[in-house]
């Protein structure tokens, strides 16, 4: 498949096949009207398959919400089509309004406080409430 290369703007690349909608979805990428081409099941040397977001745009990205849905994600930000600066996002240790608690008597269901997730797993990727220690599904 052809995909013109962008000029200014984010490559989101590694992203774990399969995530790249998730991705899509959690970036409000629909509400932009740049062009923004989603690819799915890329094959990679690396880890089979992959999915790639192009951005036609700069855009500000929320690296803790990356992290925590697509953390093998590599953003390379392009400047005059050419890669200016490579990030590699990492699994964040706190996650902020991203999981909702699911229990009903946790002060987050009753209050309108923050969401926030700490991790205490990161090989299993176990996320817990910081208020009731509920763990993240
Ligand atoms: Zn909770």
């Amino acid at each position: 498949m052809e995909i013109n290369p962008i000029n200014n703007g984010i490559v989101i690349d590694h992203i774990e096949s399969g995530k790249g909608l998730e991705v899509y979805n959690f970036l409000k990428l629909s509400d932009l009207d740049c062009t923004i081409a989603l690819i799915q099941n890329v094959p990679s040397k690396k880890t089979g398959k992959k999915d790639i977001i192009k951005i036609d745009a700069e855009l500000q990205l929320d690296f803790n919400v990356m992290g925590y849905i697509a953390p093998q994600a590599v953003i390379n930000y392009i400047k005059d089509g050419k890669v200016i600066n490579k990030i590699k996002v990492e699994l964040p240790s706190i996650v902020k309004n991203v999981i909702k608690c699911k229990n009903p008597r946790c002060i987050t269901s009753v209050e309108n406080v923050e969401h926030v997730f700490k991790l205490v797993n990161k090989e299993d990727r176990v996320y817990r409430c910081i208020y009731c220690e509920s763990q993240a599904e």
